[in-house]
């Protein structure tokens, strides 16, 4: 059982507005065992949504529209899908009625535009709007159900919910359970952990893995497809179970976890306090530790250190190092660790130094070139990485470098 989903508007065809209702759309079928194979974009043009649901109707068993079913003249996925049926449109008494008691219950008569709400192609359903006026509509191209639902995503998802979700079981397309499973890693580029799982990435494998970068993040996605949820879950546990084993310390979290939020559970864990001194990335590594609630029982605070002077005065890097090792290198990174670490009497001290760019560099250490030192009780370490990438893409990374130092260091030693 395959999808398409066609997303209507100019507004998304341009680039203005983001398409969310397709990935909702396309999350809550998956989780009734249908693929979703295509999302079409569309703009408010009756001959492109018309051959768009013509070819949808080809191609997949399903087709959900999205948009175009406002009362004004952009709206056009009405006339559309009459036009694919080729059948009229027809007023539709009892919607008529609806959308006239929206109006009245805001206390306003319903201007007459809105009466075009009302008109259904002759042998579709209308789906009731009850939170806006636009009723949806539900026919079939032959064997295959198209659904068009308003494009205010509220809308939308109530309507999806309330209305098409019990007629796709009814009409008996739903097909087990699609479940999904992130597990984010830091430390390798993304061929470096496909080699460690090529026997896991290949195509056609049950459960199917898929990789993603997100800055520096290499997230790896099980998806699996069962009959029931138990069988579902069972693929997912395994496969996650082999990727934990292969990967070790590079998996940092699942989901929506960050590197931050391992960082303040293994300071939590191991009662250890941090702190930081921070040139490159200007107070990112903090920011980030500090969204994580509870932060603040184990952060002690940080050092923004940006100029030659901040770094001597606040942080007692000596001069004489920031003149023959100049602020970007291993020396002055370790010096900046120590010192914050002694100034805020903390276990655990972090910090950067780096060329960001646009400008800046050496040969040997062009753009993109950063220092990140660790100070705990048992010395400074420091790593060098260069970086491609922008400005600010060099910051965040080095940003979740850092974290990622103080991870490890937590994950090998219980450091108090
Ligand atoms: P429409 O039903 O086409 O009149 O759309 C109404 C409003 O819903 C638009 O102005 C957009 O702000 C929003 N909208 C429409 N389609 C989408 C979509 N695919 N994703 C997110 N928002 C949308
Ligand atoms: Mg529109």
């Amino acid at each position: 059982m395959r999808a398409e989903i066609i997303a209507v508007g100019t507004e998304l065809s341009s680039g203005q507005t983001l398409d969310t209702n397709s990935s909702w759309l396309s999350q809550q079928l998956a989780g009734l065992g249908i693929t979703t194979a295509f999302c079409t974009i569309v703009a408010d043009d009756l001959h492109d949504l018309l051959t768009a649901m013509r070819v949808a109707s080809q191609r997949v068993q399903l087709i959900l529209l999205s948009g175009g079913l406002g009362p004004t003249q952009d709206d056009l996925t009405r006339d559309a899908l009459a036009q694919a049926l080729q059948e009229p449109l027809v007023e539709d008494a009892v919607a008529l009625e609806q959308i006239r008691m929206f109006f009245a219950s805001r206390g306003r008569p319903m201007p007459e535009r809105n009466r075009v709400q009302a008109l259904r192609p002759l042998s579709a359903e209308l789906l009731p709007n009850p939170i806006g006026t636009a009723p949806g509509l539900f026919a079939k191209f032959g064997s295959v159900p198209v659904f068009a639902l308003p494009g205010v995503p509220q809308e939308l998802r109530r309507m999806y919910s309330e209305q098409v979700r019990p007629r796709l079981q009814q009409l008996g397309l739903t097909a087990g359970v699609t479940l999904y499973r992130k597990i984010n890693t830091f430390g390798l580029g993304e061929s470096a952990v496909e080699e460690k799982i090529l026997d896991l990435t290949v195509r056609g494998r049950q459960p199917e893995v898929g990789i993603t970068v997100s800055d520096a993040v290499v997230s790896l996605r099980i998806i699996a497809r069962a009959p029931d949820q138990a069988a579902a879950q069972a693929q997912i546990t395994a496969t996650e179970t082999i990727i934990r084993e292969r990967l070790g310390t590079l998996v940092f979290g699942v989901e929506s976890e960050e590197l931050e939020d391992a960082v303040v559970q293994l300071l939590h864990q191991h009662k250890v306090t941090l702190a930081t001194a921070e040139s490159v990335t200007g107070g990112l590594v903090a920011h980030r530790v500090c969204r994580v609630p509870g932060a603040s029982d184990y952060f002690r605070g940080g050092i923004v250190a940006y100029t030659d002077e901040v770094k001597h005065r606040e942080l007692a890097v000596p001069w004489d190092l920031l003149q023959t090792c100049t602020a970007v290198s291993a020396p002055v990174a370790q010096a900046m660790a120590d010192g914050v670490r002694r100034r805020f009497g903390v276990d655990l001290a972090v910090a950067t130094t780096g060329f960001a760019g646009p400008t800046g560099g050496t040969p040997h250490d062009p753009i993109g070139t950063v220092y990140v030192a660790l100070a705990h009780p048992q010395g400074t370490e420091v790593v060098r990485y260069v970086w491609s990438g922008e400005r600010t893409e060099v910051m965040s990374r080095t940003a979740r470098l850092a974290l990622n130092l103080v991870r490890l260091h937590l994950l090998k030693t219980a450091t108090t």
